[in-house]
């Protein structure tokens, strides 16, 4: 790895410059006006700012670079594709070599019938693909009334406006609804030991499932297209597993009403959860999965739709039942080729049974931080853990003002050369697949101690 290194006038201006031609994504203009963070250089679970200092990222560059940074076999297959062809379009009858090899691969690895992708550029295009994909299929079905979509409460699908109407987060919403209509929101599904703050009125156990038999009821099976969800739920919340059962039963409801499943796995696939999928753990299956994030490793973007043969057949019969959707760069050459290199790397070094061993060893570990008093609950499964802070764990008090000692952590952590993602008082830990157990210590010794630091700042 070659290290950047620039003069003080130059950092001077590359700070500038990022606030006033860039508008970050999601950005937060209270942490901007602290300065821009510039980032140079990576490393395994390591990167380095524009200043040289290194960071161990708990969060894997957004729960994308899974292989670790910098790795010799993806650069030499990017390099090698290079050489051949950098890009032709999956364009109307058009192919490349790549593109058909990671196809063959997901086949491979993908749960039961799941073997017919759609590419796409980012998990919210898959998404959204997947939302289309399944009003066309009843379109051909001779169901074209089938366009209603049941997502959940607390579940992040998309940026786009059709993936942020089944996107249950208001904060994502405010600006742009009415979104899409005949998008419904069911609860979350909890575990009856679930140690989160929630209202009293959020159900537990498999109650949700009823509640969603009911809207579909309710609304008219007929007039719905697809359910939504993410089998563990997302980095927002923190990853709570779902109820045994609970997937399950979602399955039959679709099964019963002629339903399509999408499991939206971009965030919880490609072993992060100790399994390929996150799905695997209850061997149930979608009709649709939709992968993105790290898929890629992080190194050239790239999701994608995963469906069956019977949902894919319907786009194939005759002229005029193809699916509508596509876009230009969609299943980009050389993404392909660095994605199929992350996926062999992945394979040659047994990560995925890598992460169920580290998940073990977190989840012991992580529930010790249970001896501070602000640790309410901690949940999660291999890689992907949540750590949620309250005032008080017995009478699941929340901190006051929201977020303030989740952000003091966070920033503790960042002064102490550790990226850690706080959302609001949930800490949510996400580390490459790659992470050594010593780097693993590294990281609970610096949450210990950040906790320490909060209880003190601001006497808990
Ligand atoms: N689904 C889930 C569960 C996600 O976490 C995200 C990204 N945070 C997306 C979809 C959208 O992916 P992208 O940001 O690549 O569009």
């Amino acid at each position: 790895m070659e290290k950047l290194t620039f003069t003080d006038q130059q950092k001077a201006e590359f700070r500038q410059d990022a606030l006033k031609y860039i508008l970050p994504h999601f950005a937060d203009n209270a942490e901007l006006a602290k300065g821009p963070k510039i980032f140079t250089a990576g490393e395994g679970c390591y990167v380095y700012d524009i200043d040289g200092n290194r960071y161990l990222d708990t969060f894997a560059s957004l729960l994308t670079t899974i292989c670790g940074h910098h790795r010799p076999e993806i650069k030499a297959a990017v390099l090698e594709q290079m050489d051949h062809l950098e890009f032709f379009p999956n364009y109307v009858d058009t192919f490349t070599i790549p593109l058909i090899r990671l196809a063959r691969k997901l086949a491979e690895i993908m749960p039961g019938e799941l073997s017919v992708s759609f590419f796409v550029n980012s998990g919210s295009e898959a998404n959204e693909t997947a939302l289309k994909m399944a009003r066309q299929f009843h379109v051909h079905n001779g169901q074209p009334h089938r366009y209603k979509v049941i997502a959940r409460k607390n579940s992040y699908h998309a940026t786009t406006l059709g993936g942020s109407s089944v996107t249950g987060l208001s904060w994502f919403r405010e600006y742009f609804e009415p979104l899409i209509p005949g998008s419904l929101f069911a609860p979350q599904a909890l575990r009856e030991d679930y140690g989160g703050i929630v209202s009293d009125t959020v159900p537990r156990g498999l109650t949700s499932l009823a509640i969603i038999e009911e809207m579909i009821q309710w609304e008219g099976p007929e007039s719905i297209s697809a359910v939504i969800m993410d089998p563990i739920p997302g980095s927002n919340v923190g990853y709570p597993l779902p109820p045994d059962g609970y997937l399950q039963g979602v399955r039959d409801l679709c099964d019963k009403y002629g339903i399509l499943l999408i499991f939206d796995e971009v965030q919880t696939g490609f072993g992060k959860t100790g399994k390929w999928f996150a799905c695997e753990h209850w061997d149930i299956q979608p009709d649709i999965m939709t992968i993105g994030k790290g898929f890629t490793g992080g190194y050239i973007p790239l999701a994608a739709a995963v469906t069956t043969p019977k949902v894919a057949d319907s786009f194939r019969k005759e002229p005029g039942k193809e699916l509508r959707s596509g876009s230009t760069y969609g299943g980009h050459t050389v993404a392909c080729a660095a994605t199929l290199a992350n996926i062999e790397v992945i394979q040659k070094e047994n990560l995925v049974a890598k992460a169920a061993q580290t998940g073990e060893y977190l989840k012991t570990e992580l529930e010790k931080l249970k001896k501070h008093s602000i640790v309410g609950d901690v949940r999660g499964i291999g890689l992907l853990w949540g750590v949620e802070l309250m005032a008080d764990r017995d009478a699941k008090k929340p901190l006051e003002p929201k977020g303030k000692v989740g952000g003091f952590i966070r920033q503790w952590c960042w002064e102490h050369g550790m990226i850690l993602r706080n959302n609001g008082d949930i800490l949510v830990i996400a580390p490459a697949l790659v992470i050594s157990r010593e780097e693993v210590d590294m990281m609970l010794g610096q949450i210990n101690e950040a906790i320490t630091a909060a209880i003190k700042e601001f006497s808990l």
